[in-house]
């Protein structure tokens, strides 16, 4: 089963119903873009000589584009690697060799800052738009190339622990069995109904695209490329039925804008990759109506762990209503999720431990890194790093982040990887970064320095490898760290003095 065919059985039964759309306007009938991707697939296999199985990188902001590349590259049979956007050149470098793609698809623009960062390799870096990209889809259209549900759709880098990025496999299973949760358990899709993708579509944005196209959605693109309250609202006005995937920060931006923009048009808006404050949700409530989900997942088990429904979320006559709003759902039907204690045994409700899950949507592994897989999918479960706890009805909270990760703006940031450049300061003795609460970020990224290095010169030494967004907001310098007996940074503790201090 290849989850291409999903979109060549849309084109061949509704040619004619819109499949993607740029802002208010219809970009491409479904018949268009199945024709697209089926002549991008060969130009792929019978121009550039890509073989099965062979990974294609996508380094793009959200554009109609996005959905071309993804099902042409899994028509002709072979895996993509959608890579953040906003990643640094060295940091799409790292990934581009680390997966062995031959090809890399960017937006213009972003191809000058891959460039000086390209491995051996890659054979060839077409910019979206361009001459040499326009010219792949004169090539003759093929038939889907036969995958096993077993084989590579999607390599997904996540952030290290220890730098460096991982990237999960997720194979044409995963991603279906991912699609048909969504469609069962948090967001029915029916044909015409619209799904906006304000969120990054090369993450968990991009995985809701599937379900839309084997349903004849339509998936809309902000004009923007950005998050604008106003345009979001006036596209919710535009597309009827649209629902959209976000951040809790940006669920809280809608709330506090002051555009005028009703939600009757809203089927559902779903939130994940970190937490909501209960009060903010009550005010999102209060704003939109019962329109809110939420999901738990992660690049390992994509958006598919645990679901709060739009009706758990709504109903405010239960008894536990308001827990249940600080909870992260229920397990979705297709998984096993296990709370379990360090030696990996299930523990009852009301005890706190690691959060593993088991099923057809958990990856297959992690590319080209057999220790982490084996640490990762130990016992035949995928062991989530997440810690938690069930109570007595069977919904799981979320306790703590374990590995000190760090949620600003939605995206994710390990403290290593920042810590690791600042200590290449030489004036920077020891460092260690933590998350603060922030209002609009969720978490701002604060550096506690021991050492005398200039903050200007700090921001430097970040904007030359990392991305933007890992940059520290705040550098607090220190005359010593908070350490246990063995030496170890206690970033408890620290983050506790920070709170004292703020
Ligand atoms: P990623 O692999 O980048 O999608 O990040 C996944 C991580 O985000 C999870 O392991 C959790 O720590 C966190 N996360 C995802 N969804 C939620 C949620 N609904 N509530 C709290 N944390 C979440």
């Amino acid at each position: 089963m290849n989850l291409a065919s999903w979109l060549s059985r849309s084109g061949l039964s509704h040619p004619y119903m819109p499949a993607a759309a740029l802002g208010p306007r219809v970009a491409m009938t479904y018949g268009e873009l199945a024709l697209r991707a089926a002549r991008l697939a060969g130009a792929l296999r019978n121009k550039l000589k890509l073989e099965p199985g062979d990974r294609v990188a996508i380094v793009a902001k959200n554009s109609p584009d996005f959905l071309v590349l993804l099902y042409g590259i899994w028509h002709a049979g072979l895996a993509a690697v959608p890579a953040n956007a906003k990643l640094h050149g060295a940091e799409l470098g790292y990934i581009l060799e680390h997966s062995g793609a031959r090809v890399c698809f960017a937006s213009k623009g972003l191809d000058a800052e891959i460039a000086p960062h390209a491995p051996k390799s890659l054979e060839r870096l077409i910019a979206i738009g361009s001459a040499e990209y326009n010219a792949l889809f004169e090539a003759d259209a093929i038939d889907v190339v036969s995958r096993a549900g077993d084989d590579l759709a999607w390599l997904f880098y996540t952030s290290g622990t220890t730098g460096k990025p991982k990237g999960a496999m997720l194979t044409h299973r995963n991603i279906a069995w991912a699609s048909h949760a969504y469609g069962s358990e948090v967001d029915p899709v029916s044909p015409g109904d619209a799904i906006l993708h304000a969120a990054p579509m090369s993450h968990g944005s991009g995985l809701y695209i599937m379900q839309h196209v084997a349903r004849l959605g339509v998936q809309v693109v902000p004009e923007s490329g950005a998050f604008e309250p106003d345009e979001i609202f006036a596209l919710f006005e535009r597309w009827p039925n649209v629902s959209m995937f976000a951040a809790p920060t940006m669920i809280k931006r809608l709330v506090d804008s002051a555009a005028d923009g009703h939600a009757a048009n809203i089927r559902t808006l779903v939130w994940g990759g970190a937490p909501m404050y209960v009060e903010d949700c009550l005010k999102a409530l209060d704003r939109f109506g019962p329109k809110l989900a939420q999901i738990y997942g992660q690049g390992e088990s994509p958006m598919t762990i645990t679901t709060l429904s739009k009706q758990d979320i709504a109903d405010r006559d239960h008894p536990r209503w308001r827990e249940r709003l600080g909870s992260a759902g229920r397990p979705y039907a297709c998984v096993d999720v296990v709370v379990a204690d360090d030696d990996g045994r299930p523990l009852p409700p009301g005890e706190t431990g690691e959060i593993l899950v088991g099923g057809d949507v958990v990856m297959k592994g992690y590319w080209r890194n057999d220790e982490a897989t084996a640490a990762a999918l130990r016992g035949g479960y995928l062991h989530t790093g997440d810690v938690g706890a069930f109570d007595a009805d069977g919904y799981l909270t979320l306790k703590d982040r374990s590995k000190d990760l760090i949620i600003s703006g939605g995206s994710n940031i390990y403290p290593r990887e920042v810590e690791e450049v600042l200590l290449t300061h030489p004036a920077v003795r020891e460092v260690s970064v933590i998350g603060r609460p922030d209002a609009e970020w969720g978490e701002a990224v604060v550096a506690y320095v021991v050492g005398a290095a200039p903050p200007a010169e700090l921001d430097a030494l970040c904007l030359s490898s990392i991305a933007r967004f890992k940059r520290p907001k705040d550098y607090v310098f220190v005359d010593a760290l908070p350490k246990n007996n063995y030496g170890k940074i206690l970033k408890t503790e620290l983050r506790a003095r920070d709170a004292q201090r703020q």
